[in-house]
C-alpha cells in the first residue's frame, strides 16, 4: 500500500502523477490519494474579496485562520473542485478514482481547536471560532471497503469534529495518519521542491536522506509549510509507516521516481 499527497503549490504536474498512478494500479500496487489546496483557496479566497489570513502560533507553526466563512470556502475549493477534477483525470486515464473528504462516512474524525493562541506583532492573542483540527482517528474501513470494490480513495482535506462540525486540516499531517491507519509501506509527499533543503532555496543543499531521529534536527532547516511536512512524517513513522518520501511532483514520472527514493528520503 502506498499513500500519496499531491501538494497544490504551483508547478505540481497533476497529469505526470496521475499516469504513474494508474501504471502502479495495473502493477497491482494499492494506492491512496490524498490532496491539499491551499495555494488555489488563497486565489479563490481573493477573487471573493476575502483574502486569506495566517496565523503563528506560539512554537512558530503557520497555519490558516479558519473562520467558518473561510471553512466553506475552502470546503468549496477542496472537496469541490480540486477533488473532482482529480478524479476526472484519473476517470480518462482508466482508473476508478473515487473522491471523498475526511467528513464522508466519519473518514477522518478530528479534534477541533476552537481556540488557538497565536503569536502577532510580538504579542500573545487567543482567536476562538477557528474551524481547524487535528485528525484523531482515520476509518480504515471505510477505505478497505472502497479498494476491495475496485474504487481508489482521493481524500480532500476535511475532517469532522466530534462535535460533528466540518474543520479544515493539514493535508500532509492527514495523510500521514491515513497512511498509518492503512499500515502502507510508503507516503509520498509530492510538491514543488525537489525535497528538504538544509539552506532552501540552494537546491545543492538537498538532503536525501534522513534518519528517523534526525527528524527534530531537519525540522530547524524546514520554513513556513515545510514544517508541516516534516512533522507530518514524524507521526507518519510513529505510526509504523516504514519509508517517507518527500519528492519533486513536477518531473516526469513523479511518483515512479519517489518510489526509487529520488528526493529526501526519511526512514
Ligand atoms: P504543497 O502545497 O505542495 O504541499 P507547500 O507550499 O506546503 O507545498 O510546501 C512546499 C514549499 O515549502 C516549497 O515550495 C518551499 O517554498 C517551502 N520550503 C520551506 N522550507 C523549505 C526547505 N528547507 N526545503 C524545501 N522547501 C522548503
Amino acid at each position: 500500500m502506498i499513500v500519496i499527497k499531491i501538494g497544490g503549490a504551483a508547478g505540481v504536474n497533476f497529469d505526470a502523477i496521475c499516469q504513474d498512478v494508474a501504471a502502479l494500479l495495473k502493477e497491482g500496487q494499492r494506492v491512496i490519494l490524498v490532496h491539499g489546496g491551499s495555494a488555489e483557496t488563497n486565489e479563490i479566497s481573493e477573487k471573493l474579496g476575502r483574502p486569506p489570513r495566517f496565523v503563528t502560533n506560539e512554537s512558530g507553526f503557520t497555519s490558516r485562520y479558519t473562520d467558518r466563512e473561510t471553512l466553506e470556502i475552502f470546503a468549496m475549493v477542496t472537496a469541490g473542485r480540486i477533488n473532482t477534477l482529480l478524479v476526472e483525470r484519473l476517470q480518462k486515464g482508466g482508473v476508478n478514482a473515487f473522491g471523498l473528504s475526511g467528513v464522508d462516512g466519519r473518514l477522518m474524525l478530528a479534534k477541533r481547536k476552537d481556540a488557538i493562541r497565536i503569536v502577532e506583532n510580538g504579542r500573545k492573542r487567543i482567536l476562538r471560532d477557528d474551524y481547524t483540527g487535528k485528525i484523531e482517528q482515520v476509518n480504515a474501513g471505510l477505505l478497505e471497503l472502497l479498494m476491495n470494490a475496485g474504487l481508489m480513495p482521493v481524500i480532500a482535506p476535511l475532517a469532522i469534529s466530534l462535535e460533528g462540525d466540518v474543520v479544515n486540516v493539514d493535508a500532509d499531517r492527514a495523510a500521514a495518519m491515513v497512511a498509518g491507519a492503512v499500515k502502507a509501506e510508503q507516503l509520498l509527499l509530492l510538491t514543488n521542491v525537489p525535497g528538504l533543503m538544509r539552506k532552501f532555496p540552494d537546491e545543492s543543499t538537498l538532503m536525501p536522506h534522513i534518519p528517523k531521529n534526525g527528524l527534530e534536527q531537519a525540522l530547524a532547516f524546514a520554513e513556513g509549510r515545510m514544517k508541516k511536512k516534516v512533522l507530518g512524517a514524524s507521526e507518519a513513522l510513529d505510526l509504523g509507516v516504514k519509508k517517507v518520501v518527500f519528492a519533486d511532483g513536477r518531473i516526469d514520472h513523479p511518483v515512479y521516481s519517489a518510489l526509487a527514493g529520488k528526493g529526501t528520503v526519511i526512514e
